[in-house]
């Protein structure tokens, strides 16, 4: 009798111990992989570029210069940029 609990015990505990490393498992596999892919894709090298509509040179909107305008953000490369734009509309 002392034996089956025992062996009952170790059962239950190689069990718990088992879905530990299963949940483990999962939870590495679901949890890291979208970590993965969201790390690239926050700070992706491929940057959409926008165009200038002064000088025409193209820059990344977040390194530069916006001015938003009815529906529409414009973008410059620097303060004259922006400057001129604002004198021509
Ligand atoms: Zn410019």
């Amino acid at each position: 009798m002392i034996r089956f609990l025992l062996l009952t015990v170790l059962f239950i505990m190689i069990a718990q111990a088992f879905w530990k490393v299963v949940d483990n498992v999962i939870a590495a596999a679901s949890g890291s992989s979208p970590r993965v892919s969201r790390g690239p894709r926050g700070q992706s090298p491929v940057v959409r570029l926008v165009r200038d509509p002064v000088c025409g040179t193209h820059v990344a909107p977040r390194a530069s210069l916006s001015l938003a305008r009815g529906g529409t953000t414009q973008y410059f490369c620097s303060e004259a940029c922006l400057a001129q734009f604002r004198q021509r509309s």
